[in-house]
Parts: C-alpha cells; structure tokens; sequence
C-alpha cells in the first residue's frame, strides 16, 4: 500500500495540475508502476484490467512528453471498441486540460467518415480509434502516422477475441521504429505475446499480482450496480442494513466530501476523511467516528491507513479499489477485535473482473446480495417509527400533551386513532414510511449457475465534447478483411450448436439480417456492430454465414426484446438497415442455431401493411414478440 504520490513520479506540472483537480490522491500501483517506465521513453507491457486506473497510467506520461506544437498525430491508442475509444479520448481531454492547443480525436466504425477527415485535417495530437477504422484511414492517406512517438494497444486480449488482431499487425507495421510502444492486457494469451516479442521487444513488464490473504472473520458480499445508481443503492443498504459505525471508501478526495454531504441531506450522520484535511481535523473525525457522534466516515485509502475503530460494523467499497492488496486493506478496517464484520463492494457490470480477481485471490467466494425492495425499506421505517414511540411514551413526560388531545378529542368528537394518526401522518412527512422508490437497475449475471448473461444490459452513452458535435450513423462499420476466418469456423453438428465457454454450454438461435454481400458486407462490419450495439462479448457471437441479399448469424438465446427491437429498427451496417430478425424452421419455429432448413437464397418479404401473416406465405422469419394473430370472426 505505500505508493509514491503524483508529484514525486515526475509527470509535467500541467498534467499534475489537471490530476490534483479531480481529487486524485495517490496513484494506483499500475500508476506507480508504470508511469516511471513511460516517462523514460520505454516500452511497456502492463497486465491490468478495466478499473485499476490504466487509462491514467499510459495518458499521465505520454501527456507530459507531449509536443503541444506539433499537430500531426505524436499519440495513437488503439481500443476495441467505441465506447472505450470516446472514454480513453475524454480522460486524455481531461487530463490534458491545461496543456494549450491540445487537441484530441477519437476515431471508429459508424461514425460519419466525413466528420473524422475534417477533424483529422484540423489537426489533433492523440488519436484514440478502434483498429478497422484507423486502418480505412491509414489507406486512404487521411492519417499521417510517420511522426509518431507513441503507441497504445488498450485491452489488447479484447481486441484479439474481437478479430482485430490482424489490423493491430499491420497497424504497428505502419508506425516509425523509433515510436514507443504500451500493451495493456488483462491476460496473456500466447498471440499477445507473440505481438508483444514482434513489436515491443525490450518491454518492461508491470503487473499487479497480490498476495492471497484471507479475510475469514469478515463476511463479504457484493452488489452489481451502474455507477449513477450507487448513492441510491447505497441509501437503501443504510435503510435497512443494521450498521454501527460504518467506513465508505471512495477514490477521490472530492468524492469523499460529495458522498458525505449526499448521506448527510438524506439524514445520516456522516463525515469525510482524506488527504486534504489537516491532522488534528482527521483526528478529530477518528474521534468521533470512535465515540459514536457520527456513525458513517466516507474515507479515500490514504486517509483510511491504519485507521482501528473497534465499533466499525460495516465496510463499503463504494468505488471498487484498484487491486486485491487494497480490497484486504479496506475490509480489515472492520472485525477487529475479534468481532464479526460485514463487507459490501459495489461493482458496476464492467469492473466484474476486478471482483473476480479479488475473489480469487482472497480465496473465498464473494456472495451476491439482493438490493434491499421497497417493501424491505417501508418495514424498517415502520418499525422505528414505532419504536420512537414507545421509547418516548417510556421516557417522557408526555401529560400535558395527554390533557390537550383528550380535549381536542372530547370538543371535536374525535377519536383518539385519528388524532394519532394524523399526528403520524405530520411526523412521516419528510420521510415517508412508504417511500416510492425509484428504480435501480442491479445487473447481476447469473453468478448462481456460474456464468455470465451475453447479454449486458443496454446502457446509451452519448458522446460529449467535440465528438458529440460531428454527425454519426449508428451503424458500426469495421474492418472489412478483419474476421473473415469467422465464416469459416468449423459447422457444429446440430447437438453441438450449443456454444461453449469458460463456464459452460448455452444454447445459440439462428438470427437473420436483410444485409449480404450484394451490401458490400463482411462478417467483420457485422462482428462490429452487434459486438458495438448490443454489448454482446465477441465470443459470444457464433457463426456467421453472408448470402446475396441477407445474412444469417448464430447469438445466445434469451436476448432481452429492448435489446431485439434496437438491432431490429436502428442498427445499420455498411448504411443498410440491419432489420435483425428470427430465422425459422419449416414449423414456424424459431431455430435452434444449426438446426433449422438452409437459408433459402432469396429473402422471403413480410406481408404488406394491412394484410395478415395468416394469408401470407409461411414467414421463415419471427419476431420474439410476434404472437400469431386471432382470426376476425
Ligand atoms: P480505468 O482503470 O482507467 O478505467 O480507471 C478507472 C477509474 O478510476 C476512472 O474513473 C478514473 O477516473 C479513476 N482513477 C484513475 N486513477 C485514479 C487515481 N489515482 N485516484 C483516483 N481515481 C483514479
């Protein structure tokens, strides 16, 4: 746990400037690891995965080597998907916010070629692009790469299971000897090594393994939730949560005053610890935390180092630590002296590795927890309600106020229930004993038959900045060469059409696109935009098969229907509308990948408007929220 903070690691003062603003307080070991490495100039290999601060960790040194002055591209990252490359491009904007004349330019598939070649004719140091669509510029000239100092390759094994490793290749073929190399990956499978001994020859390797510590006093569980819901989960949890003191660790400085003053408004007594306050305040925040005069600290890790309060019941990893070491750090702040202590750790769906690594290291299993209902909360609020009561009935003398309700009750003709309970009703006004809560989204993925769901739950982001102004179609174009081995993957026998992972088997179906070679399309643009639109993990795409006029590609049974309707209505590829729908067998069934009759060459049209399925031929295709119609009598 002992790092070095920012200013000692040697990154430019504009750069530090930026990173103290947004609160960060130390770096994360893939920080401290790497950024000395980068700043020297040499290459680098770091093993981290998503949520261990790796974007800062490549950004926050090839920043500070930065040449303000220089406008052709000196930086490109490579990632696999867009939304990665619009988040690594708005962290490098971020980070860079006081470097003047920086420009940044994120770079994929669907966006409007047009905007990308005006921005690139602008200028822009760093380019942050998804392989296809940096190799469609590298071969019509639009991208000068000959003045490149440095190279990223983000998620490197993502890119690979994606089908971009070909690009990458020639990619980094196209880039000047002298350039400095990164690879982050969060595991190494042999092709990533084999590029990374091409191509980065000399490279220093960071990871960052931890020890297995067990934390067996200490019962741990989970919850996966998206980052803008947390503050509302974590209100239910403190509802209702039986807690006595409590430690909420947070990344950020700013992030431990924020939380505080939320739970503070919400009515609860809470106070934040970091870095920034003096030591005697720290102190004096310990001190009450330990008397009891305030019951929940929302703390950083610095701040929280060391820190022994026996009556802390419940720890909170309201942002998931970087690394296993910090988690075992964080939840020995409670059980101590022999006591039992509850650990709870948010984990939004992307940080999902994060938990297993933690769980894996610690050796124990992380058990998932149900997000308190609003039934759950409603029944706790009522019994403190009634629990102030009996304690002021016992406590209080209570017989002036007696005297005056029996009056009331006795000049008005009103009983005492309604006295009371219009009385319950005036004390409950500013917290309702039965709240209407709003609802939270917790996407937990089936972790009880031990594998994930392909699909994630669909989250829209819209882009900010610059690339918000540049028109985009939705349609997710990539490399055109890129995975034309897909289509030739190996026919599965009809039982075997059930896909297999590292969890298991799940069953695929055979969904059809009104897109095909006559569309110019390739299963790569196709790869490409179900991967970018629905989520959905490279490896659980199946065999793709392109026809003249359509297509056909295997996915895993069970897609949520918003997520259907998307593919269905808005999904573009090469410009042509996607119009995803369900192939079937001659039964009108939807088929089972692999099972059902060979795709007839030409596509079979729906009924025109108004006329019924029922007089139409057999449509060999179904929509999972198609229901038979009933004849009119
Ligand atoms: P990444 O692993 O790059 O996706 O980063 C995960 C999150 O951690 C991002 O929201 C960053 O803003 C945040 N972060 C990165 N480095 C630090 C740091 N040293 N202190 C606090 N937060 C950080």
């Amino acid at each position: 746990m002992s790092s070095p903070d920012f200013s000692s690691l040697g990154i430019a003062s504009s750069v530090l400037q930026a990173v103290q603003e947004l609160g960060y307080e130390q770096p994360s070991p893939i920080q401290a690891q790497s950024i000395p490495i980068l700043l020297e100039g040499a290459n680098l290999l770091g093993v981290a995965q998503t949520g261990t601060g790796k974007t800062a960790a490549f950004a926050l040194p090839l920043l500070s080597n930065l040449d303000p002055k220089q406008s052709t591209p000196q930086i490109l990252v490579l990632t696999p998907t867009r939304e990665l490359a619009i988040q690594v491009a708005e962290a490098f904007q971020t980070y860079a916010r006081h470097i003047k004349g920086f420009h940044v330019l994120p770079i994929y598939g669907g966006q409007d070629m047009r905007g990308q070649l005006r921005g690139l004719q602008r200028g822009a140091q760093v380019i942050v692009g998804t392989p296809g669509r940096i190799l469609d510029h590298l071969r019509r000239r639009s991208l000068d790469l000959s003045k490149l100092r440095a190279l990223v390759l983000d998620e490197a094994d993502e890119m690979l299971r994606m089908g971009f490793i070909d690009d990458v290749e020639t990619i980094l073929a196209e880039t000047p000897k002298s350039c400095q190399r990164a690879l982050f990956s969060a595991t190494m499978p042999p092709a990533i090594r084999r590029v990374v001994s091409k191509y980065l020859g000399d490279a220093k390797e960071v990871s960052i393994a931890s020890k297995t510590r067990t934390v067996e006093r200490i019962s741990q569980r989970y919850l996966m939730v998206q980052g803008r819901h947390k503050m509302d989960a974590l209100t239910r949890i403190l509802e209702v949560e039986e807690f006595d003191g409590m430690i909420i660790f947070v990344r950020t400085k700013s992030a431990t005053v924020e939380v505080a003053e939320k739970l503070e408004a919400r009515g609860f007594s809470a106070a934040a610890l970091n870095g920034d306050l003096s030591q005697a305040l720290r102190e004096r925040t310990v001190n009450r935390l330990k008397k009891g005069d305030v019951d929940i600290v929302v703390a950083t890790d610095v701040a929280a180092r060391g820190l022994d309060v026996e009556r802390i019941s419940h720890v909170v990893n309201y942002d998931i630590p970087y690394d296993n070491e910090a988690y075992v750090h964080r939840i020995g702040r409670t059980g101590r002296a022999g006591r039992e202590g509850q650990a709870i750790l948010f984990v939004a769906p992307k940080e999902r590795r994060l938990l297993r690594s933690i769980e894996h290291s610690t050796g124990q299993a992380i058990s998932s927890m149900d997000l308190p209902t609003g039934a759950q909360v409603s029944s706790q609020r009522v019994e403190q309600f009634q629990q102030r009561i009996l304690q002021q009935i016992e406590t209080e003398d209570l017989d002036v106020f007696r005297e005056l309700l029996e009056k009331l009750a006795h000049d008005r003709e009103l009983s005492m229930s309604d006295i009371a309970a219009s009385l319950a009703w005036q004390m409950q006004q500013d917290r309702p004993l039965f709240p209407k809560l709003a609802h939270i989204e917790t996407g937990d993925r089936e972790r009880s038959s031990g594998r994930e769901k392909p699909f994630r739950e669909r989250e829209t982001r819209e882009p900010r900045g610059r690339e918000a102004r540049e028109p985009r179609s939705r349609e997710a174009r990539e490399p055109r060469e890129r995975s034309e081995k897909r289509s030739e993957r190996p026919e599965r026998s009809s039982e075997s059409r059930k896909q297999r992972d590292e969890f298991g088997e799940f069953d695929m179906v055979t969904y059809r696109m009104e897109v095909g070679k006559n569309q110019g399309v390739s299963p790569g643009d196709i790869v490409g935009a179900i991967a970018n639109e629905a989520d959905i993990e490279s490896r659980y795409i199946g065999q793709i098969k392109l026809y003249d006029d359509y297509s056909t590609v295997d996915l895993p049974d069970g897609m949520p229907k918003e997520l259907f309707d998307h593919l269905k209505n808005k999904v573009r590829v090469c410009q042509h509308p996607m119009k995803l729908s369900r192939q079937c067998d001659e039964s009108g069934q939807a088929a089972p990948a692999g099972k059902g009759k060979a795709p007839s060459k030409r596509p079979v049209k729906a009924p025109a408007k108004g006329k019924s399925f029922a007089k139409a031929k057999p449509d060999t295709r179904l929509d999972p929220d198609h229901k038979p119609r009933k004849k009119r009598q």
